[in-house]
């Protein structure tokens, strides 16, 4: 049964290159007006994956529905899609208008709705009036939002978006990151954005997809993927994380007490089947998770974990100052409040540092 509200759903697409599989039995439903995002690494797959649904690559095995019509053997130019590339390939010769009515002339739009509609599109991405004017005198901003005025104006039901900022300065990027959610939500297109920045990934999407190896880890909303990853590799690719190796001593009501391998006792919530007493495991804290210094193991009516660690260094970065420690062999990042107290934790300090278990994922360790 193919899901009606879906703009895209996909069930088991397999590609494989040689003996190794590109795509590996993925299967996604994304709802009309979603902004959903794969990110991975590179070399996981996204880039296939992609191409598949814009028809550029066929797959091995399964389907791929647009709006419960199935797509596998139309050809690109028949599929409601449109596809912005990190190279946006604007036309240098042609005016942005002439760029915009590219694919109109081509869908034998009649002249007047022609020149309406590419009116229409450069007021909504914010560029009115500048239709006559050639991409050379644009900034990277203004020639990013003609280039998605170009696939907008076509009104797909997918806009595949091949990592269109990476090309983008950092400063520009950020703006964009910001802009590019404003814009989709204003034309309520769906958009399949494939990223291996997991802050676009965040910032940008209502759902998004963690690939790794051709196969998904995990779908969920940023906040999930961030609080509750779900495999290890999820919890360390997405945001900033401190892993903390050892192996289970205790285990109550699904929080794992985790010794380490300096002999100090932490606790977590445990994830995932195969968590027992002797588990070799890792612990994941966030930076912002821990607290230093309390002087009670409650807080907020938890019962915090504690760590000792000594301070190594103190990394003054503004709003993202840290404190880089040490506990054993291990390394963990602390992230400072704003409260001007950076300056206080010298190299060589003993500190408690605390967590609330709860925030503390514990997996099973796997093979590398
Ligand atoms: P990146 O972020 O670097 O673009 P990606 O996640 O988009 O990477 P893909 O380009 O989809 O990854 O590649 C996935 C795997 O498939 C890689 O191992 C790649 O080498 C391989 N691959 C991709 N295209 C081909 C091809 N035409 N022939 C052989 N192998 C390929």
């Amino acid at each position: 049964m193919v899901t009606e509200s879906a703009d895209l759903e996909c069930r088991d697409l397999v590609r494989r290159f040689g003996d190794a599989a590109a795509v590996d039995h993925i299967s996604l439903n994304i709802p009309a007006g979603q902004f959903f995002s794969i990110l991975g690494p590179s070399g996981c797959g996204k880039t296939t994956l992609l191409r598949m649904l814009a028809g550029f690559e066929k797959p091995d095995s399964g389907d791929i529905h647009i709006r419960g019509e199935r797509m596998n053997d139309v050809p690109p130019n028949r599929r409601p899609v449109n596809m912005v590339f990190q190279h946006l390939a604007l036309f240098p010769t042609m005016t942005v208008g002439e760029n915009i009515a590219y694919g109109l002339q081509r869908q034998r739009v009649p002249p007047a709705e022609r020149r309406s509609r590419i009116n229409s599109v450069l007021e909504q991405v914010g560029l009115p009036g500048l239709a006559d004017r050639n991409p050379q005198q644009l900034s990277g901003g203004q020639r990013q939002r003609v280039a998605l005025a170009r696939c907008l104006v076509l009104k797909p039901t997918l806009l595949l978006l091949d990592e269109p900022l990476g090309a983008l300065d950092l400063k520009l990027r950020e703006h964009m990151k910001v802009e590019l959610k404003h814009l989709q939500k204003s034309f309520g297109t769906t958009f399949v954005y494939i990223t291996h920045d997991q802050s676009e990934a965040l910032v940008m999407s209502d759902q998004v997809a963690v690939m790794r190896q051709g196969r998904f880890d995990q779908v969920a909303s940023p906040e999930e993927l961030y609080h509750s990853p779900a495999t290890p590799f999820v919890a360390s690719f997405v945001g900033d994380n401190n892993r903390l190796p050892g192996r289970v001593t205790g285990l109550t009501d699904g929080i794992a007490e985790v010794t380490l391998e300096d002999g100090q006792k932490v606790r977590g919530r445990a994830v995932g089947p195969g968590i027992s007493a002797g588990t070799s495991v890792d612990l994941f804290v966030r930076p912002e998770s821990m607290v230093i210094d309390l002087q009670s193991d409650q807080d907020n009516g938890r019962q915090m974990s504690r760590l000792t660690a000594r301070v190594t260094t103190t990394l003054f970065d503004g709003a993202n100052s840290r404190l880089e420690t040490s506990a054993g062999n291990q390394t963990l990042y602390i992230r400072m409040p704003q409260d001007g107290r950076l300056a206080a934790h010298t190299t060589g300090v003993s500190l408690d540092v605390c967590w609330d278990p709860e925030r503390a994922p514990v997996f099973a360790r796997t093979a590398p």
